[in-house]
């Protein structure tokens, strides 16, 4: 796979932006280069203030924070991006990779939305191939979708809203055979007994993974998403990103974040067992037609009048996601696991039905 051919071509002619500090080599301490405020930023008690400083521009390439993800990844920092978001990476590859107006893309649906949403906003045509009824991959429908202008493949494994994960031998077919970047966007890895496919970035120059902090890692609120690739497709990602799109206050708490992983690897275990149990006593209520398995934090339920069970929880002051509009989730809602009592709070609920 040649990346040159793959971008944009005003991308590849693109001048990236230079910050004030890249622009010098060595040790320093008077910061005179980036009309910052040098005195400081008007926090709380002076005693913190190293702690609570964000006058200073920071890291663009956080490279403290990639480090500390390498360790846990086992992944290269040049193999890595952070985005505000897995949605950040997901509209980079649009702008990147995909001529408004000429190229297009392939979803699989029913998957996330933003696939979508940023191929409207980019002006680049999404070419659906649904998903077969046991939500695993047509591929034949998608060999016969692919064209000289088809940029990438978006595989959402484990699949929202369905919850399974996909085929990896499948995954594999297309990687090897498709010739621009197919992006598996690994979001509920965590919760899966399947493999990540980041071991296989040596393997394949044309994947890219999405990972995001915003599911197992509890940390939604702060907007950070990783995508792993080949050196070339993450050179590009840095080149079209906006120079400080991951800011201090995300970096240092993502930092702090990453040495509790104990804490994540417990809710996991636990967020899994609840999901099987979940899954159990909703199949005995009269009102669910089926529960699909699950590998992700949720479940799609199939029920006899989605709108009314969904209406219902709501007076109750109890929200989950209607899905029943979706292709091939007709009937159906998508609960996440909660806490041990707030399942608890929607089972009863449901039981009263
Ligand atoms: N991918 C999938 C499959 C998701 O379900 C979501 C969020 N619901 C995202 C990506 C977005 O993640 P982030 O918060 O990192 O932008």
């Amino acid at each position: 796979m040649d990346i040159n051919k793959l971008q944009r071509e005003n991308i590849k002619n693109l001048k990236p932006y230079s910050t004030a500090r890249d622009e010098y080599k060595g040790q320093a301490s008077v910061f005179l280069d980036a009309n910052e405020n040098s005195y400081g930023s008007p926090l709380f008690n002076e005693e913190d203030a190293a702690q609570q400083n964000y006058n200073r521009y920071p890291d663009p390439l956080q490279l403290d924070l990639k480090d500390a993800i390498s360790k846990i990844k086992g992944v290269p920092i040049e193999n890595t991006f952070l985005g505000n978001g897995s949605d950040e990476a997901i509209d980079l590859l649009y702008r990147a990779f995909c001529e408004p107006g000429r190229d297009n893309v392939i979803i699989l649906p029913p998957t996330y939305g933003m696939y979508e949403v940023s191929a409207g906003i980019n002006n680049v045509e999404t070419r659906k191939v649904n998903l077969l009824p046991n939500f695993q991959l047509d591929l034949e429908g998608i060999a016969e979708a692919i064209d000289v202008n088809t940029k990438l493949i978006f595989i959402c494994s484990p699949n929202n809203p369905t919850g399974n994960s996909i085929i990896r031998t499948d995954i594999e077919t297309i990687l090897a055979n498709f010739n621009g970047l197919v992006v598996i966007d690994e979001a509920y890895i965590n919760y899966a007994k399947q493999k990540t496919f980041i071991q296989e970035l040596t393997e394949y120059p044309n994947l890219v993974v999405l990972q995001t902090f915003s599911k197992a890692w509890g940390l939604a609120a702060l907007r950070l998403g990783m995508a792993f690739a080949s050196r070339s497709v993450i050179d590009v990602f840095n080149k079209v990103k906006p120079p400080y799109n991951i800011n201090q206050a995300t970096q240092d708490i993502a930092l702090k974040a990453l040495q509790n992983i104990e804490q994540v690897n417990e809710w996991i275990k636990i967020t899994v067992a609840d999901r099987e149990q979940l899954s159990k006593d909703l199949a005995e209520l009269e009102i669910v037609k089926k529960v699909y398995p699950s590998d992700a934090n949720f479940v799609l339920v199939e029920v006899i009048d989605a709108k009314a069970t969904y209406d219902v929880l709501v007076d109750q002051g109890i929200i989950i996601r209607d899905r029943s509009k979706v292709t091939l989730c007709e009937g159906c809602l998508r609960i996440t696991i909660g806490t041990g009592k707030e399942n608890e709070i929607l089972l009863n609920a449901l039981k009263k039905i």
